[in-house]
């Protein structure tokens, strides 16, 4: 790579999630491990790293209830499983998340129908959610955006107006707080994922989180094959995968576990450091964060508006990574989630559509002018790399690239 400012300058080289260098697996996460295999008893079913991971999850979301599942994507999956909508129901969600927040709701039958976002977190909100309730909504997921929580009073009370159950997807903002409270802890089912990337990892992983008994039921049995374990008659009670977790993955989840409140701290103080750096800047915006809110910083995404820096974020990320090696993310993905095929041509199983040739036209109406806000937000975003092991000098470092960037990219300077 040649740098067209300074062709000797060095890069730093920043702590990636995708390695030891921006992960907190150690010591504790082999003792325990090692334990496992020592043991012979692999499985959740038998063993008891899984029920420990569960019953202190819970404790920390200040909930009744967690299970463990294979993944985020299957967390959300249990979730929408354990609502049971009709085929044909409408889960309401967001076009700008991870597509396993998605394709869940289809394998479960129901027809998602996407709403638009707040420009200034891309989450979506009460008043944009409630444009697309209808008398088949079963479900509203919420996804809390690279760590920064939705405005979930305004939605519980239109949830709950409607009696709509709200399904949180917490893969990305783990001990995120709204109001004092805990994401995962205030919707009626939470959703989470250990895989490589989140804030906790066993490389992958999920688990769902609720209060309620009956759906704690459901979402047990469908982790499950739907075994009633400890029945008196079990019985295969319907239709359900295998989604445990096994004891390995439960053995350094345990260990990951006991270090998530730092993790976060750690990235919280770092983001902030660097908030103040930049805050000033013309050309970008630092998270914008609800005064009731508490943003736990899964990636740090900046805002760029390309009426001062000409080629907006595409441009800033091409500038940071010729110049200072820093990979960051324009868009966070490619477009709109209703804009990729499996939504755009109906692309589920076989030939049948299942379950769009069931939705209302107006359910899956994916016009632009129905989403200003998530096609003006993906041309502005940009993400930045974030983890745990930050520390002053690579804040300094991407403070001082973003500082060089924009002094060489604007307009205004
Ligand atoms: C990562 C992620 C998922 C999916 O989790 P996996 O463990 O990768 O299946 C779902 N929703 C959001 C918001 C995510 O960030």
């Amino acid at each position: 790579m040649v740098n067209t400012i300074d062709p000797n300058k060095t890069f730093l080289a920043l702590p990636s999630d995708q390695d030891a260098s921006g992960r907190t697996l150690g010591r504790e996460e082999i003792e325990l491990v090692s334990e496992v295999i020592r043991s012979g008893t692999l499985t959740s079913t038998k063993g008891t790293y899984v029920k420990e991971l569960e019953q202190k999850f819970a404790e920390l979301i200040g909930v009744k209830h967690a299970y463990a599942c294979a993944s985020g994507s299957a967390a959300v999956h249990v979730a929408v499983a354990a609502v049971d909508p009709e085929p044909g129901d409408e889960v309401i969600t967001t076009s700008i998340t991870d597509m396993g927040a998605l394709s869940p709701i289809l394998y479960q039958g129901a027809v998602p129908v996407f709403v638009d976002v707040d420009p200034r977190t891309w989450n979506v909100t009460a008043e944009t959610i409630e444009a697309a309730i209808s008398d088949r909504t079963k479900a509203i997921i919420v996804t809390h955006l690279f760590g920064n929580p939705c405005e979930m009073t305004e939605i519980m009370a239109l949830a709950q107006r409607h009696n709509i159950p709200v399904i949180e997807d917490t893969a990305q903002s783990f001990l995120a707080t709204h109001n004092d409270q805990v994401v995962g802890g205030i919707g009626d089912i939470g959703c989470f994922s250990f895989q490589q990337g989140k804030h906790i990892t066993a490389g992958e992983g999920g688990i769902v989180t609720t209060n309620d008994d009956a759906f704690a039921r459901r979402m047990q049995l469908f982790i499950n094959k739907a075994w009633g374990y400890g029945d008196p008659k079990p019985d295969h009670y319907f239709l359900a995968p295998n989604y445990r977790l096994t004891e390995l993955q439960g053995a350094v989840l345990v260990a990951q576990l006991a270090k998530l409140k730092p993790v976060v701290a750690r990235r919280q103080e770092t983001a902030h450091q660097l908030t103040e750096k930049i805050q000033d800047l013309a050309g970008i915006q630092t998270p914008w964060i609800g005064d009731r809110n508490t943003h736990v910083f899964w990636k740090y995404c900046l805002r760029v508006d390309d009426t001062v820096i000409p080629g907006g974020a595409v441009a800033l990320a091409k500038w940071l990574k010729e110049n200072y090696g820093i990979f960051s993310a324009p868009r966070y993905i490619q477009k709109p989630a209703f804009r990729c095929e499996v939504f755009r041509d109906q692309r589920t199983f076989g030939d049948s559509r299942f379950p769009f040739d069931r939705a209302r036209p107006e359910a899956v109406d994916y016009s632009a002018d129905k989403f200003p806000a998530t096609f003006r937000g993906l041309e502005e975003i940009l993400v930045l790399p974030w983890n745990e092991a930050y520390g002053d000098k690579h804040i300094a470092y991407i403070a001082e690239a973003l500082i060089d960037a924009i002094d060489h990219l604007s307009h205004t300077v």
